[in-house]
């Protein structure tokens, strides 16, 4: 049996597990939840967590140093970015217009018993973009500073491929550290059907799904828009762009879609994403460990519909019209916000503040959301890895393509 389908299986039996004592038996559920679901999940996400920073600095620094033409480097960077902000802005479209058709609001009764949620206050992007250069980089690294971290990954792998064979040493130790890294993330894989189940049943368990109820509507508004973003954009984008047969990518991709599923962090989720295209999807090294990395942090598809759709969502239950220039308002700062959203569980909540502002909508509107946005976080951290390896396969494919008209031409 695959590992997609263990953690499916995962996934299933938490899911009911979950569902089975949060209708029967509470005390049971927390008693589990203490002893079982809640160590074993934690252990989990703990283990892959782990390897995130050595790994993501190995594999930047191992790529950087592998390039041997710096404007190579320039090329993939800006190529991704442009991608990851047009990905995002129509998702945003997709999630704008789904909201727009299903009128969520219309039908929803606003909760009374919502309590006030704790909203901290997103971090300005501006300060975001200055951030990405660290004052100390082992500060970034202890702090799981991830923009800061590529940063100075990119530095030293660039002067290592500036110095060339004078450093052939420190390139084979970067080199087998990385293979000692990618070693661990297996080890970990190894357990992640138990992780999965431990954290459905956690997921399900505590927040039950009887609070799905007046809230459906949005809910299907967010998860419809998932799905179309993947089906629509994704779908063009491998079989136009990246020239792989959608299926083929959803299979190879599989293990890393449940993972962020059931951890709900992009950020947790990189040690197997990055397996995952590199091994499944044979994108070529040099591409994904700055693809991925990169996306993981600031790339958010999923996250950017939750808030479009959640933005329509609260205008409608609030009875404040959105024109098309606030629309237009709410595409922009989403993408922006969905950059600034950390890529850890229930950030996308936090930055959907900045959209809600933009536009002069209630700020406390995010209470309303706030029950139903554990199971959301779910689907939406999916789609946002999703979109994270679909570009990488874009880009891989495109720099494949250099590459093979270049020795044909010689
Ligand atoms: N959980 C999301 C992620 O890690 C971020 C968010 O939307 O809250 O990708």
């Amino acid at each position: 049996m695959g590992l997609t389908t263990k953690i499916l299986i995962g996934i299933i039996l938490g899911l009911i597990v979950g569902i089975v004592l949060n209708a029967t038996s509470p005390e049971l559920f927390t008693t589990l939840d203490n002893y079982v679901f809640d160590p074993v999940g934690t252990l989990f996400v703990k283990a892959i967590k782990m390897i995130v920073v050595p790994l993501v600095f190995f594999s930047i620094v191992a790529g950087a140093a592998g390039i041997a033409d710096p404007k190579k480097l320039g090329r993939v960077g800006i190529k991704t970015i442009l991608l990851y902000l047009a990905t995002t802005a129509i998702a945003i479209s997709i999630g704008l217009t789904m909201a727009n058709v299903i009128n969520p609001g219309e039908s929803t009764t606003i909760p009374t018993n919502v309590e006030e949620a704790e909203i901290k206050q997103a971090p300005p992007i501006k300060e975001t973009l200055l951030n990405i250069i660290p004052d100390n980089p082992v500060t970034a690294m202890a702090e799981t500073s991830m923009l800061q971290v590529i940063a100075f990954s990119l530095f030293f792998g660039i002067a290592m491929a500036l110095l060339g064979s004078k450093v052939s040493t420190v390139k084979n130790f970067i080199d087998q550290s990385n293979e000692v890294m990618i070693k661990i993330v297996h080890m970990v894989m190894y357990v992640a059907p138990y992780g999965a189940f431990a954290l459905m049943a956690r997921a399900i368990g505590s927040a039950g799904t009887d609070i799905i109820g007046s809230m459906a509507w949005y809910m299907i508004a967010v998860v419809g828009a998932l799905l179309l973003h993947v089906a629509i954009t994704y779908t063009t984008l491998l079989t136009l762009l990246a020239k792989i047969n959608p299926l083929r990518f959803f299979k190879a991709m599989g293990p890393a879609i449940e993972v962020a599923f059931t951890t709900s962090s992009s950020a947790a989720t990189l040690p197997v994403t990055m397996e995952c295209a590199e091994r499944g999807l044979k994108i070529p090294k040099s591409v994904s460990s700055f693809v991925l990395p990169l996306g993981a942090t600031i790339n958010m598809d999923g996250t950017a519909i939750m808030q479009g759709v959640a933005a329509v969502f609260i205008a409608q239950l609030y009875g404040i019209p959105l024109d098309f220039t606030a629309q237009l308002t709410i595409i922009l700062t989403a993408t922006l916000a969905s950059i600034g959203t950390a890529a850890v569980p229930g950030v996308g909540l936090i930055t959907l503040a900045m959209v809600l502002d933009s536009v002069g909508l209630p700020v406390s509107g995010i209470a309303i959301i706030l029950g139903v946005d554990r199971l959301l976080d779910m689907t939406r951290t999916a789609v946002n890895i999703t979109g994270d390896a679909t570009v990488a396969a874009v880009i891989g494919r495109g720099e494949e393509k250099r590459t093979e008209s270049k020795t044909s031409a010689a």
